[in-house]
């Protein structure tokens, strides 16, 4: 059977490339970069070296990266370590309402901690206005954290705008990057921001594995306590061999990025123009046009339980996911949905498309031979009321 993958946002297929940059560092240069042996030295000298790439990319100083274990990782040392970190001047903290749960749950820790956090509304496309950031700015502010581009919808925030608001008021500013780094151009110069979580897996590099840029002079007290790797900041022998990995699907994305994004586009264009011409009664969830990387698309098959079209899809050897594949499984409905506006039944009739590098037009014809007659059964067998 075919076996299409179209869950990217959630995780994406190792870059041949980047598993055979990863393997020498299982193989023979298992060094531990600590040790001052020669083995120990090889494996620092190529740390450095990753670490260079990285920053490279993203126009900072190399000793602003800080490697994690993921995406996860980097935000909760965003989120807390800047929140501990600063509580002398402050304990509020400001983001929005369609953050990863690596975000929020991090806000929540710091809530039962006696930090208070606002979480600003976006509009019906998922976009977060910068008026209403300078509006909910305090005396007491210390930190705002706004996702670059959504997981579950694709929506691209203006985070050079946002950023500027937080701009002479000594509140710092953090961005989870997670779904953006390696896909659009970011500069931390120009996009005026003082934190950014990034994590491998979600762009062709290997799981457990990510970076926090810092920038410097931002205050920062560490999650992970032992020896003085990574400065001191983050604890742990240094997943070289992850590092690596990471440093080269970061390369290897950022020289695609501009004919991917356009491939995208016309994968994405193809698949809901389509759809809509075959099923009736769907709505896209998220931007249509502007202001959407359309490696994302978000759709609601009126009607018919999301888990139901994922498993039909399954069958016929297509990954798709329902919001967010943290939350899926919950059965509660997509938080960012509902944050968009989108009624608690059609979140629950939410499927996202997520493309990415290995994702081809044939995949997407597949798909639109396959999806349309499943609706249409799934839509007898159980006629849902339209309300809410
Ligand atoms: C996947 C994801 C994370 C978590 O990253 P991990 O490396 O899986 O821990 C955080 N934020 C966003 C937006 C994500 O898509």
């Amino acid at each position: 059977m075919r076996r299409i993958y179209l869950d990217n946002n959630a995780t994406t297929q190792v870059h041949p490339e980047v598993l055979e940059a990863m393997l020498p560092y299982y193989r023979e240069l298992y060094g531990n970069p600590s040790s001052i042996h020669s083995f120990g030295r090889e494996a620092a000298a190529k740390l450095v070296e990753a670490r260079e790439t990285v920053a490279g990319l993203l126009g900072c100083d190399p000793l602003e990266i800080f490697f994690t274990s993921g995406g996860t990782e980097s935000d909760n040392l965003a989120v807390i370590g800047t929140a501990l970190a600063n509580s002398d001047k402050g304990k509020h903290i400001i983001t929005s309402s369609i953050e990863h749960k690596a975000i929020l749950n991090s806000c929540h820790y710091l809530e039962n901690k006696g930090f208070e956090v606002t979480f600003l509304p976006v509009d019906s496309r998922g976009f977060v206005d910068p008026d209403e950031l300078k509006k909910a700015i305090r005396k007491d502010t210390i930190l705002v954290s706004i996702m670059h581009i959504s997981n579950e919808t694709g929506t691209i925030e203006d985070i050079p705008k946002l950023a500027e608001v937080t701009k002479d008021k000594g509140v710092y500013f953090h961005t989870d990057a997670v779904q953006s780094t390696g896909k659009v151009p970011i500069n931390v110069e120009n996009f005026g921001i003082d934190m950014l979580s990034a994590s491998a897996h979600k762009i062709n590099g290997p799981k457990g594995c990510g970076f926090l840029y810092i920038r410097k002079g931002t205050k920062v007290i560490p999650r992970a306590y032992g020896g003085s790797h990574e400065r001191n900041m983050r604890a742990g022998t240094e997943n070289i061999a992850g590092i690596i990995g990471l440093a080269k699907a970061f390369e290897i994305s950022s020289g695609m990025m501009e004919s991917e994004a356009d491939r995208y586009g016309k994968l994405s264009e193809k698949l809901w123009k389509t759809l809509t011409d075959k099923v009736p009664d769907i709505a896209l969830n998220g931007p249509e046009d502007e202001g959407r990387f359309k490696n994302t698309l978000n759709i609601s098959f009126r009607g018919i339980e999301a888990e139901a079209i994922i498993l039909s899809l399954d069958m016929e050897g297509i990954a798709v996911s329902s919001g967010s594949a943290c939350s899926s499984g919950s059965g509660d409905p997509s938080h960012v949905l509902r944050a968009i506006g989108i009624s608690s039944t059609d979140s629950r009739c939410a499927l996202r498309f997520s493309f990415g590098k290995f994702t081809t037009e044939d995949d997407i014809d597949y798909v639109l031979e396959k999806l349309p007659p499943i609706i249409e059964r799934l839509r007898k067998m159980s006629p849902v009321a339209h309300n809410d």
